[in-house]
């Protein structure tokens, strides 16, 4: 799959890649992990907080909720968002909102998510948070005795929280790489080759250094052609990061002596070894490099991505593996895509022919009723028609979502943090086994609205 880009960004100025590890370095199967949170997540809802046993019947389904979406606290509602904050989508428990309703609840509202009653599903992670609180919204609507929306969703993302926490998930997880984690040789294969060409490798992950070193074990190991682990590759690994904070605010590092895992203060320049804690801003002054010295790989939106550009001046990637998934889906339903513009463009045309006739008549022209009417009912065919091809052209994607880069026509929210933080974006880190340490990346001309007849009709196929 090929690299897309946003920005441009020259790879021989880059002196250090960092990687995120989970979902970025090591892909897991996203139907495994999530399905795994979401049964542990509803144990612990019985267990811990005393939730009604009957929630136990329920079952995962990974498509009910997508990175990207937005729960309203207040509301129950899951949101789809647009790139101007509107709302496009949403859903009550399992049932979407008419429009109607959904217009008069959103219609006149920007939502902004720095306010606490918005939490958005930044990562794959968070699928099983979505899909829980659907499943759980929908039990209390038929009556099943929970608490208010805002405690619910507080009460689950507590739960998540404390399997991610307590070590209770990850223990699961490494009884079984095999069957929750991709193992993708090429991704060793790419490391060995910038390691070749002399850039500084290393890793920021929020997991910790024993989970880490597990990881790292199964899913690089054993594709390496010239190391024998992967402690050889990177220069700096940081662990228990505790990113977005990692990029905002100063903290120490500890050193983790790797022979034992046992940590202790860390008072010399941080430029080699294995790390727990710390912050960019200490990194970047030892290691004595200007942020657009460095590109860091990332597969959080918010954690990975809009805060380093935020903060710091690094280049970034990121990694979304929904892409590859989206991209088949976009060019099976492109047939229809086109179908549908063109009935916009004959819609287009019969709504300016009664626009002139009203201009006509207002001039002083007599009004044709019946030419009115044959608009009006050739509109209303088209509508039907152009429903229909709508629903044809949805069932490619997410049943209740569509795509994660689109909300409705527009691009959604999703697609302007991708487009406006991250220079460049891949489904897998493997991608850049196809493009050298050298490469120059270099974003295509955007076509904008009043450019996008005239380029399109010089186009050999428009003539
Ligand atoms: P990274 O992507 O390599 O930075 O690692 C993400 C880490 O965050 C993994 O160890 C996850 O288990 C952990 N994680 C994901 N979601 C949560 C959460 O809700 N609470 C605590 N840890 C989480
Ligand atoms: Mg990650």
């Amino acid at each position: 799959m090929p690299v897309f880009v946003n920005r441009t960004l020259n790879m021989k100025k880059i002196k250090l890649i960092g990687f995120d590890m989970d979902y970025t370095l090591v892909p897991y199967h996203t139907d495994a992990f999530e399905g795994l949170t979401y049964k542990m997540a509803l144990t612990k809802l019985v267990d811990v907080l005393g939730y009604p046993k009957e929630i136990h019947r329920q079952q995962f389904d990974l498509q009910r909720a997508v990175v990207g979406l937005v729960i309203d606290r207040r509301t129950g509602y899951i949101l789809q968002l647009s790139r101007y904050n509107k709302v496009k989508t949403s859903y009550y428990g399992l049932d979407q909102v008419h429009y109607r309703e959904q217009d008069r609840i959103y219609g006149n509202m920007t939502i902004d998510l720095k306010s606490t009653d918005y939490i958005s599903l930044d990562t794959y992670f968070a699928i099983s948070h979505g899909v829980l609180f659907s499943q759980l919204v929908q039990l209390k609507k038929e009556g099943l005795d929970l608490p208010d929306y805002s405690t619910l969703e507080q009460d689950i993302r507590d739960m998540i929280d404390l399997i991610h926490r307590d070590g209770s998930l990850k223990r699961e997880i490494k009884q079984d790489f095999s069957r929750f984690v991709i193992q993708d040789e090429k991704t060793a294969q790419v490391l060995e080759r910038y390691r070749a060409y002399r850039k500084q490798l290393m890793v920021i992950t929020n997991s910790d250094y024993s989970y880490t070193k597990a990881l790292l074990d199964y899913a690089i190991n054993p594709f390496l052609r010239h190391h024998t682990s992967w402690e050889e590759l990177f220069d700096i690994v940081i662990t228990l990061a505790d990113k977005p904070l990692f990029f905002e605010r100063t903290s120490r590092f500890l050193s983790i002596d790797p022979a034992t895992g046992l940590m202790s203060n860390h008072e010399a320049p941080v430029t080699s070894g294995i790390f727990q804690g710390g912050c960019s801003r200490i990194l970047e002054r030892d290691l004595k490099l200007k942020g657009n010295e460095i590109l860091y790989l990332g597969d959080h939106i918010y954690g990975d991505v809009v805060s380093i550009k935020r903060r710091c001046n690094w280049r970034t990637a990121l990694v979304l593996g929904e892409l590859e998934r989206e991209r088949e889906s976009l060019r099976f339903s492109q047939p229809i895509q086109r179908q549908i513009d063109r009935l916009m463009d004959q819609k287009d045309h019969l709504e300016q022919r009664i626009n002139t006739i009203d201009i006509l008549s207002y001039e002083g022209t007599k009004r044709d009723h019946q030419e009115l009417d044959e608009l009006y009912q050739d509109i209303d065919r088209l509508n039907e028609q152009i429903s229909s091809l709508i629903a044809s052209y949805t069932s490619y994607f997410n049943p209740y979502w569509g795509q994660v880069l689109r909300a409705g026509f527009e691009e959604s929210l999703y697609a302007e943090q991708v487009e406006k933080y991250a220079c460049i974006y891949m489904t897998r880190v493997s991608d850049l086994y196809e493009y050298s340490p050298k490469t120059y990346f270099r974003p295509k001309r955007r076509i904008l609205p009043h450019e996008r007849d005239i380029l399109l009709s010089t186009l050999p196929d428009h003539e």
